[in-house]
């Protein structure tokens, strides 16, 4: 298992990923408007015969009804002429990824095996707390890198996620913990503000910390993040949505101008040698430009600080010596950070043991001290395989002389670089 992870080519962000066309094919021959901004939507109204401002106020009312009410069909849009609707409904589809398999841990944590169109299999999480509620979103199919303490890593990048595909998980997620508006659905405009806000709401914050590497599908993420930040949109707030990336260095500062989320860094390692084996894109973009990246980030302050994720591996990177120095480079580069440190979450076959919970907490303290917050993240969803590190779709699981062939391809391609 552990040779199988260790042999991937690290992509730059020129690298070839595939991507789908933004509006996957249907077979039906509609199209979905889900995840398109709303001016493409107006275009695509004139596309089909409506006149320009039509198809503009069409473009706005649909927009409206699918991220403020969550409306899927053009049936129940009572604003909109009742000839005109069946006219949409032959041309566009509001669609919902396919749920294949929904779990519930006993800790509340629900898990969700969903499925593109054209057949792929991704997963969302969701993880309830007392005063919060957070969803956990993926941004590929698998992932084109493989940090070999984590599961999804050993999966095959099948394709980038679409930005219908990525705003398509909140939608499943509003839908599943019913938290559309209710009632008078019959006008425009009669919403309080109270309806919107984060307040009384189970799903109150977003993190891209599911399967895949948000910034190799920066385009599908930043404007999927858009529809979920507009205020016409889903109206959820930058400050409520995080960002975890790898150390896509040549993305980060974009990451920050384009989309202003916060940012969480998988920092896992304070030495060269430990992080180019466990997070091997560190071969391609080292520690200290990540870590001046950080700096440099744009909207990082005290008040939004950087999160850096620290998986806890016993006898790996888990020392005095590395909190430390973990310590010494978060203070050089004066960045306004905090620590998560996550005990490592096991899957079959994996090469590394979680540190012990003394050693975890010695950790923590010696962070602690040097000023800096250093919270021990309490795993959640263990039982579903729903926490971190542990997403793989099932069908990947079981096929096992699928993985021995991407192995051994794996490995052919970093002989021949
Ligand atoms: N690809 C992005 C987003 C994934 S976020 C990234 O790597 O940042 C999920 C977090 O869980 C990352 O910090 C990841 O490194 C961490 N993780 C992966 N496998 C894990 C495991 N088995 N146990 C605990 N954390 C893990
Ligand atoms: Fe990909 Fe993130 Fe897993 Fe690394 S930790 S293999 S970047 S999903």
């Amino acid at each position: 298992m552990t040779t199988q992870t260790s042999s991937m080519p690290i992509p730059g962000h020129i690298d070839p990923v595939p991507v789908p066309r933004p509006i996957t094919e249907r077979e039906d021959g509609r199209i979905d408007i889900l995840g398109l901004p709303k001016k493409q939507i107006a275009s695509l109204f004139e596309d089909a015969g409506l006149d320009k401002k039509q198809a503009k106020l069409r473009a706005k009312q649909v927009y409206h009804w699918i991220y403020h009410r969550g409306v899927s069909d053009f049936e129940a849009m009572t604003d909109i002429a009742k000839t005109m609707r069946p006219w949409l409904a032959e041309r566009f589809v509001i669609a919902r990824p396919e749920i294949v398999e929904a779990q519930h841990s006993s800790d509340g944590t629900r898990k969700w095996l969903l499925r593109t169109a054209d057949k792929h299999d991704y997963e969302m999480v969701f993880i309830p707390d007392a005063d919060r509620g957070t969803l956990c979103v993926s941004s590929q199919v698998g992932c084109t890198l493989n940090c070999r303490f984590c599961h999804t890593g050993t999966m095959r990048l099948v394709r980038n996620l679409t930005p219908g595909e990525i705003v398509g998980q909140v939608m499943l997620a509003r839908d599943a913990l019913g938290e559309w508006p209710k009632g008078r659905m019959d006008e425009l405009g009669d919403e309080s503000e109270s309806d919107y806000t984060a307040d009384g709401r189970l799903l109150t914050n977003i993190v891209m910390m599911g399967m895949g590497e948000p910034l190799y599908n920066f385009d599908n993420v930043r404007d999927a993040l858009g529809i979920v930040m507009d205020g016409d949109g889903l109206a959820l707030s930058k400050r409520r949505i995080t960002l975890s990336t790898s150390g896509v260095v040549p993305m980060m500062e974009r990451c920050g101008q384009e989309i202003g989320v916060n940012l969480a860094v998988s920092l896992h390692a304070v030495s060269k040698e430990v992080r180019d084996e466990i997070v091997p894109i560190n071969r391609k973009y080292g520690l200290e430009e990540l870590l001046q990246a950080c700096a440099d980030y744009p909207g990082a302050s005290n008040a939004r600080r950087i999160t850096f994720e620290y998986v806890m591996l016993r006898e790996k990177n888990d020392s005095d010596e590395d909190a430390h120095e973990l310590v010494r480079l978060l203070k050089k580069y004066k960045l306004p950070a905090k620590v998560n440190l996550i005990p490592f979450n096991p899957w079959p076959g994996a090469a590394y043991e979680c540190s012990t919970p003394e050693r975890i907490r010695a950790f923590s303290d010696i962070v602690f001290e040097g000023g800096i917050s250093a919270p021990v993240r309490t795993p959640r969803g263990r039982d579903i395989d729903a926490a971190c590190g542990q997403l793989k779709t099932a069908a990947e699981k079981k096929s096992r002389a699928e993985l021995d062939r991407i192995a051994a391809e794996k490995q052919a391609q970093l002989e021949a670089e």
